[in-house]
């Protein structure tokens, strides 16, 4: 009686088993409810669209999702892009892994999902913009969410339940800045073990940064899947230098990950790694032009850009707040007051920042 108490309650407690639940097809590509990549055949590139609940006028959500089963066992990895919908140079990554990852060489399973905020892709907007919703939420502020809450939530729950947890042993989000300004190649990570990951992938900048609730990145790995944000570049764009730079990178943490053969390349040495950041802000409204470009290493109180009114007289210098490096810039000149036309990077020593400050 104890022995068949302890395995009711070992079952309750073990997560449910995922299954793929099959729900029709669309042009030859099969629709599913729910993802279980452990149940598909091996040595295969599958396409899906996933049913992310439905809209209000009765038509799905659909969200592409291409899985590359390897013909070895091994882990899976998890790559995800746009959930913010201007930020799409992760969809382009992805389809060319997509195109160039050959399954017979492949150990373990790589889950793509090239595109997971439909209304967003659809806008050209950062959040989540079905047009009945006039609060315009963050999908990446929204996960696990919860099935039969609200329509994000609904949403967000469907892909954290049915999709992305399930299929993911580690996982790189891919995404870019917003509109009006660009990044470097730049990786948030949380954990030593991301930043090893990170370093993998060989951006430009490395940023240890506790996140945000409710994002992929931080919502996996607090669930035990370890995973980083990377950011590519600029918005609204496919930046070909960005996209084989993260092909490459991509491919390296595979490698790593014994997912791919081959040598592992070490991370290179220039990777500037940061713990702290702070934005460089006009105190007036104006005109801003940058005197430096991204990724220059600046002093404190260093001249980043000249901030000029509508007839172009110069109204305003504005300095670097800290000694670091430019990993983000304004690239649209027109500036509020207050509004951000730098971000600067460092490294604080403080040993309780090393994760993060
Ligand atoms: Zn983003």
């Amino acid at each position: 009686m104890r022995a068949l108490v302890i395995a009711a309650a070992l079952l309750a407690a073990a997560p449910a088993v995922a299954a793929t639940e099959a729900a029709g097809s669309l042009d030859g590509v099969s629709i599913v409810d729910r993802l279980d990549v452990n149940t598909l055949p091996t040595g295969v590139t599958m396409r899906f669209w996933f049913r992310a609940g439905s809209t209000p006028v009765g038509q799905p959500w659909l969200v592409p999702v291409i899985v590359i089963k390897g013909a070895q066992p091994g882990p899976r990895l998890l790559l995800t892009a746009g959930i913010h919908g201007d930020e799409l140079n992760g969809i382009a990554v992805i389809h060319r892994l997509a195109a160039t990852i050959d399954s017979a060489k492949l150990s373990g399973t790589l889950t793509m999902v090239p595109g997971l905020n439909p209304p967003g892709l659809l806008q050209s907007s950062r959040q989540w913009t079905p047009d009945w919703s006039r609060s315009a939420p963050n999908l990446n502020r929204e996960l696990p969410g919860r099935e039969g809450g609200s329509a994000i939530a609904d949403f967000a729950g469907r892909l954290w339940s049915r999709l992305l947890r399930p299929n993911a042993d580690t996982a790189v989000d891919l995404h870019t800045q917003s509109r009006g300004t660009a990044y470097m190649m730049y990786v948030f990570a949380s954990t030593p073990r991301t930043r090893r990951m990170a370093e993998l992938v060989a951006p430009d900048i490395i940023k240890m940064d506790k996140g945000d609730k409710g994002t992929v990145e931080n919502t996996l790995t607090d669930d035990g899947v370890p995973a980083i944000t990377l950011e590519l570049g600029r918005p609204e764009v496919f930046d070909d230098t960005m996209i084989a730079r993260a092909e490459s990178g991509l491919a390296n943490l595979m490698r790593d990950l014994k997912m791919l053969p081959g040598k592992v390349t070490p991370p290179p040495a220039g990777v500037y790694v940061a713990n702290d950041i702070v934005a460089a802000r006009a105190t007036r409204p104006g005109w801003a032009r940058l005197l430096l470009p991204i990724g220059s290493a600046v002093k404190k109180d260093q001249p980043i850009a000249d901030v000029r009114d509508a007839f172009g007289a110069l109204v305003e210098t504005v300095r670097s707040p800290a000694d670091g490096r430019i990993n983000m810039i304004a690239t649209d000149p027109r500036i509020d007051t207050g509004g951000t036309v730098a971000r600067i990077v460092w490294w604080s020593p403080d040993p309780a920042c090393a994760n993060g400050c």
